[in-house]
């Protein structure tokens, strides 16, 4: 594997935008050690914190400059941090003097792209990079962290090894023609395909609640200003995240939030926010608002019990999206004097709860996690991506689609041709098999500096 990787030296600022009591500048490439040596003024100890001046003519910041070298560091290539101040001025100008001795500035993910370039993460764990900084729930960031320790790629590779091992197998029976007749009548291919079906299941069962817990699920709120839109959003997150007031049409403002319902991200949409759109900022906002809503998972329908003016359903001047499924919450059942339940009339559910008081609530947090089919991560969880969920579904189909062949139709060779495809299907997960595309997709929607 060589695309891509060019023999530059790269830097960028690894820490947020903006000030903070820390920033650190990072340099990967052949030149590092060197260019680093001139702003420090010495020599650079491997692994060594130095303390003193960054200089470029002048003193640019007071800091720490610490020296990996290759093939041990992050991108198996000799890498240096900077950590001086993390204000945006100091930073900027340790870019510039890097850039001046010929360090170029990295692309998005560049850092993560050559640490799997080199070898040293696969790509479900580069991948891995960027979902656990941009976890949204500890969960989440378990998750993550546990692909990135390579728990993930390990299943995928345990797959790849039982794939190889039946084709063999199989290859060797086919070379043998005076034999096939025993290897089909053998039990031995059956039950290795059993096994490989059964783990293939396993690991796209926890693939999928892996890519749940990154990509979380949507939820659209609607109903009446005053119905207790904002209310139910605290009674779920148990956090004030929400503003609840009894002015109706304070949650304007608030299109979009993501709450931690016990570890599933879920994005809320609230439609109060949707109504008028004064200016284009706002009016842009609406937009993809809507394209949310066409996308949710669930569309909560909240009323309040206590209002008898209170039948609105979906807003007028929001098209429903009727493909989505809906549950309607009828809410402040304190006030109205109703027990908390739930309901099920075909398919469709109604939950009678108060977010105030917390009565039923719990049943439309368990509502809600079921109906994307969420549970509570256990031993062995992982996140993981849809690209991962659609290779696995791919190969497995593959392996499906040749003992088929096998079975059905007597033919050995195109069972050893599918379990061939079912390979390169898996191998997309580590990165055995890519494209330059592929890399760049996902590399490019990382941040700048990592
Ligand atoms: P939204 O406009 O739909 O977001 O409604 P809010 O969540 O801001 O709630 C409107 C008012 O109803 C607030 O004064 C809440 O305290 C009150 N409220 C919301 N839910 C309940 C409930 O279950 N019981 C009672 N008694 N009051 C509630
Ligand atoms: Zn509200």
């Amino acid at each position: 594997l060589t695309m891509n990787l060019d023999n530059d030296t790269i830097c960028a600022i690894a820490t947020p935008p903006g000030r903070g009591g820390v920033g650190i500048v990072r340099l990967s490439g052949p030149l590092a050690k060197e260019i680093a040596a001139e702003l420090v003024a010495h020599e650079l100890k491997p692994r060594y914190a130095h303390y003193g001046h960054f200089e470029d003519g002048e003193v640019l910041d007071t800091g720490i400059c610490i020296y990996f070298p290759g093939p041990n560091s992050f991108t198996g290539e000799d890498v240096v941090e900077f950590q001086g101040h993390g204000g945006p001025i100091l930073l900027d100008r340790i870019v510039r003097a890097l850039v001046k001795r010929n360090a170029r500035l990295a692309r998005p993910g560049e850092f993560s792209e050559r640490a799997f370039l080199n070898g040293k993460l696969d790509l479900a764990q580069a991948e891995a990079v960027a979902d656990l900084i941009n976890a949204s729930t500890e969960q989440a960031a378990r998750g993550a962290l546990q692909s990135l320790d390579g728990v993930f790629s390990n299943r995928i590779n345990a797959l790849v090894a039982q794939l190889t091992y039946l084709r063999v197998y199989v290859e060797a029976a086919i070379d043998f023609p005076d034999e096939e007749i025993d290897f089909l009548s053998d039990g031995k291919i059956q039950a290795m395909a059993e096994a490989l079906r059964d783990e293939f299941n396993s690991v796209l069962a926890t693939a999928r609640q892996g890519a749940l817990l990154r990509d979380g699920m949507t939820v659209v709120i609607a109903g009446r200003p005053n119905a207790g839109k904002s209310s139910l959003l605290n009674a779920l997150t148990g956090k004030d995240s929400a503003i609840v007031t009894n002015i109706a049409g304070t949650t304007r403002d608030v299109l979009r939030e993501v709450i931690d319902l016990d570890g599933l991200p879920v994005h809320i949409v609230d439609t109060a926010g949707l109504r008028d759109a004064p200016d284009v900022v706002e009016r842009e906002g609406i937009k993809r608002a809507y394209d949310e809503i066409e996308r949710a998972d669930h569309i909560l329908l909240v009323r309040d019990l206590s209002s008898p003016s209170d039948e609105a359903d979906w807003p007028s001047d929001i098209p429903q999206p009727d493909h989505i499924p809906l549950t309607t919450v009828l809410n402040k059942c304190d006030l109205a004097g109703v027990e908390a339940g739930i309901h099920s009339h075909s398919g469709q559910a109604t939950i009678t709860l108060s977010a105030e008081h917390g009565d039923g609530v719990a049943l439309l947090r368990e509502h809600l996690k079921d109906a994307v089919g969420f549970q509570t991560a256990g031993e062995g969880a992982f996140m993981a991506r849809r690209r991962h969920i659609d290779a696995l579904e791919r190969a497995l189909k593959s392996v499906e689609d040749g003992l088929f062949q096998l079975f059905e139709a007597h033919a050995g060779e195109l069972l050893a041709e599918d379990l061939r495809l079912a390979q390169k299907s898996l191998g997309e997960i580590t990165g055995q098999v890519t494209s330059d595309d592929l890399l760049g997709h996902i590399f490019g929607s990382f941040c700048i500096g990592k």
